[in-house]
């Protein structure tokens, strides 16, 4: 552990905050994906948290390798997992270099369904029969109730998307509320918005206008930061349909779009 010289801070930079198929799309002429404005290059969702006494990740996006190059990512107490979609897990063997580094396996969060993908598909990380240099480990533990990481509390948050339940995650300490996390959700149910009441900051999924059966709208996660009472709010997860300025423009006070590399610190 190491030792605490100056206040303890949360501080949380938003790795990805683009939708699965990442801003700009392959092959997409439209003016969102030609835009020059950094904000509107999104690689996949992702957050970064470097706790008092821990760094945590959430989720190993296919992009996460240029995501830790480009955010200086070098050592990782704890990878927290939303659900097994691609977009959300396809970095896994990335994390490959942080086993590297730090000389073992890595501890991995999830729901027991999220565990039981990656163990499926990353089959040779979960119980490797001689431990290789080079290659990733992970130790899993599954998530069903609140627990404490490096100095913060977690609260998992599960939340209704399509066919798989996504976990969000509440980041709290000494009772204040102070990061709500709910990526990929088509809605927000009522035991989670008393959960996440208050909040200091929400970062939630808001796809874009046009309704999806799977995910929020750009208005219905602006609902729900209203309905919770979010002091400030981000909207991640987006598509090309509109630029970083124009998405801006229309939203309420207190609602911002994400973008990568954006920074957040909290004074503890
Ligand atoms: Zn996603
Ligand atoms: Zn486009
Ligand atoms: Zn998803």
């Amino acid at each position: 552990m190491p030792i605490e010289l100056s206040a303890p801070k949360l501080t949380v930079t938003v790795l990805g905050s683009g939708t699965s198929q990442g801003v700009p799309m392959i092959g997409c002429r439209c003016p969102v994906c030609q835009s020059t404005d950094p904000r509107d290059k999104r690689t996949r969702s992702s957050i970064y948290l470097e706790a008092p006494q821990g760094n945590i990740l959430v989720d190993t996006t296919p992009d996460l390798r240029q995501q830790a190059l480009r955010e200086g990512l070098d050592h990782l107490d704890a990878v927290f997992f939303t659900h097994p979609h691609a977009d959300h897990i396809m970095g896994f063997d990335d994390l490959r270099r942080f086993c590297d580094i730090q000389g073992g396996p890595l501890d991995i969060y999830g729901s027991a369904e999220t565990l039981g993908q990656l163990e499926r598909i990353f089959f040779y990380a979960f119980k490797p029969k001689t431990l290789v240099p080079g290659y990733v480990h992970v130790l899993p533990h599954i998530i069903t109730e609140p627990f404490e990481f490096g100095g913060i509390e977690v609260t998992p948050l599960p939340v209704p998307h399509g066919a798989v339940s996504t976990l969000g995650f509440l980041f709290s300490r000494a009772g204040r509320k102070l990061l709500a996390y709910l990526s990929d959700c088509a809605a927000v149910p009522e035991p989670i918005r008393a959960l996440i009441a208050g909040v200091e900051v929400l970062i939630i999924d808001g796809l874009r206008d046009k309704p999806h059966p799977t995910h929020l709208t750009v208005s219905a996660a602006a609902e729900v930061a209203q309905a919770v009472g979010a002091r400030r709010t981000f909207i991640t997860h987006l598509t090309h349909e509109k630029t970083h300025v124009d998405r801006q423009r229309d939203l309420p006070a207190g609602v911002d779009v994400a973008y990568d590399g954006m920074k957040l610190e909290f004074e503890l």
